[in-house]
C-alpha cells in the first residue's frame, strides 16, 4: 500500500516523541508499505516565531511572515529523518519547493494548485521513506507560501490525492474525532467514522481536529481518511462518504466562541434593505453566519447576525458609516456570544432531532437567541457563559 502519514506538532514535540513516531513508521515500511510522511513544526515552534516576528514588528508583510514561518516544519523533517537515519533506514527529505507544491500567491493562506509527482515517485521506487515539510509551498513567482494554521493536514490529503494513495494517516495527540471536546465533556466517545460533510462541518464549527480545507479536498478526491493518535495505538476515526449507522442520531456537538452579534434596529420595511445592508458587509469582507430578520411591523423592521468575533468592530463602523443610506434606528453589538451546533448526516431522515437538542437547552435553562440549520447541522446562537452548559446538556440528552 502507498500510504501517506501526517504527524501534528505535539506528535513530534520532543526528542522523545520523535522516537515514538520514527517507531511507527518503521513499523509500516518493514511491512513492505511505500510511505510519504508529513511533519507539522515541533510544539509550540510556530507561535514562537509569531512572537519573535511581534518583537521586531507589529506589522510584517506576510511574505517575510511565511518565510519565517515555514522554517518550523523543515527543522521537524531533519530531526526525523536523522532518527530514522540512526535506525538505519533509508529515508529522504523534501521541503514544498522541492517537491514541488505550487500554490496560489495568498501568503499566510495559500491554496495548493498542483503537486509534481515525479521526484516523489522516484523516491518511492528507490524503497525510500519519504519526509515532506507540512504548511509551506510556492507559488507562481516561486515564493514561499504557507496553508494557513494547521495547513499541513492540508498538504497530507493533497499528497495522497497527488500520489492516489490507498489511505492518508492523520496522527495527532487524541484518540480520533469525538463526539464533543473530550477536554470538557468526560462522557465524549470517539466515533469509528464520520462522513466528509460532517466533518466539514465539525472543522469550520471550532472541532479543532482537522483543518478545514484538508476535509474539503479529501471529499473531492475520495482520500481514505483516518485520525488517529501516535501516543496510543488503537484505531482512530475513519472519515468517508457513507457510514454505517450509528446508534446515536447526531455524530457530535461543537461550540465557536468565535462569534459576535449585530443587531440593527428600526430599518424601513421594504425591498432591498436586506441588500443593501449585507453589501455594506460583505464590501468590508466580513462573512456572515446565522441571520435572523423580525417580521415587519409599523413599517420597519429589524435584522440581526452573526460575524467572526475579530470582525465585528470593522462591521459596525463600516454600517454606523452608511446610517443615513440604510435609515436604521439603533445598531448593537455584543461579542458574549457562543454558537453551539449539532451536527449529523442522519438528521436528514431522522425527525424531532431539534426538538430533542431544544429539550436539553431548556431542562439546562440556557436560553436560544438565534437558530440556524441546515441538512446536517443545527446551531443555536447563546451566551457565551451558558455554552459549555449547553454543550453538556446536549450531549447528555444525545448520547448518555
Ligand atoms: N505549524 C503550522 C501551525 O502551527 C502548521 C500545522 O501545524 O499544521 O499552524
Ligand atoms: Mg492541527
Amino acid at each position: 500500500m502507498l500510504i501517506v502519514q501526517k504527524y501534528g506538532g505535539s506528535s513530534v514535540a520532543d526528542a522523545t516523541c520523535i522516537k515514538r513516531v520514527a517507531g511507527i513508521i518503521a513499523e509500516r515500511y518493514s511491512e513492505g508499505h511505500d510511505l510519504v510522511v508529513v511533519l507539522s513544526a515541533q510544539g509550540d515552534t510556530t507561535d514562537d516565531l509569531i512572537e519573535k516576528a511581534a518583537e521586531l514588528n507589529p506589522n510584517p508583510t506576510r511574505r517575510e511572515m511565511d518565510v519565517l514561518l515555514s522554517t518550523g516544519e523543515q527543522i521537524s523533517i531533519a530531526l526525523m529523518a536523522m532518527a530514522l537515519e540512526s535506525m538505519g533506514l533509508p529515508v529522504v527529505t523534501l521541503t514544498a519547493w522541492q517537491v514541488p507544491i505550487r500554490t496560489s500567491s495568498d501568503y499566510s493562506a495559500a491554496r495548493i494548485k498542483k503537486i509534481e509527482t515525479e521526484r516523489l515517485r522516484n523516491e518511492l521506487d528507490k524503497r525510500r521513506i519519504v519526509i515532506v515539510a507540512g504548511f509551506q509551498g510556492l507559488n507562481k513567482n516561486d515564493d514561499i507560501t504557507t496553508l494557513g494554521r494547521g495547513g499541513s493536514d492540508t498538504t497530507a490529503v493533497a499528497l495522497a490525492a497527488a500520489l492516489h494513495a490507498d489511505l492518508c494517516q492523520i496522527f495527532t495527540d487524541v484518540e480520533g474525532v469525538y463526539s464533543a471536546d473530550p477536554r470538557k465533556v468526560k462522557s465524549a466517545r470517539k466515533l469509528d467514522e464520520i462522513t466528509y460533510d460532517e466533518m466539514l462541518e465539525l472543522a469550520s464549527l471550532g472541532a479543532q481536529v482537522l483543518h478545514n480545507r484538508s476535509v474539503e479536498l479529501a471529499k473531492r478526491y475520495g482520500v481514505n481518511l483516518e485520525v488517529l493518535s501516535s501516543f496510543v495505538r488503537a484505531s482512530g476515526t475513519i472519515v468517508k462518504e457513507v457510514t454505517k449507522l450509528e446508534t446515536s442520531k447526531i455524530s457530535g456537538v461543537a461550540k465557536d466562541n468565535n462569534v459576535a452579534r449585530i443587531a440593527i434596529l428600526g430599518l424601513r420595511d421594504e425591498p432591498g434593505i436586506a441588500f443593501k445592508v449585507f453589501r455594506v458587509v460583505s464590501s468590508a469582507k466580513i462573512n456572515v453566519d446565522i441571520i435572523l430578520q423580525s417580521i415587519g411591523r409599523e413599517s420597519t423592521k429589524d435584522i440581526s447576525f452573526t460575524v467572526p468575533s475579530a470582525d465585528m468592530d470593522t462591521a459596525v463602523k463600516a454600517l454606523e458609516a452608511q446610517r443615513d443610506a440604510l435609515g436604521f434606528a439603533s445598531i448593537s453589538a455584543d461579542a458574549s456570544v457562543s454558537k453551539v451546533s449539532i451536527v449529523g448526516a442522519g438528521m436528514m431522515s431522522a425527525t424531532g432531532i431539534a426538538t430533542l437538542m431544544f429539550e436539553a437547552l431548556y431542562d439546562a435553562k440556557v436560553n436560544i437567541s438565534m437558530i440556524s440549520t441546515s441538512e446536517i447541522k443545527i446551531s443555536v446562537l447563546v451566551n457565551e457563559s451558558d455554552a459549555d452548559r449547553a454543550i453538556q446538556a446536549i450531549h447528555d440528552k444525545f448520547f448518555g
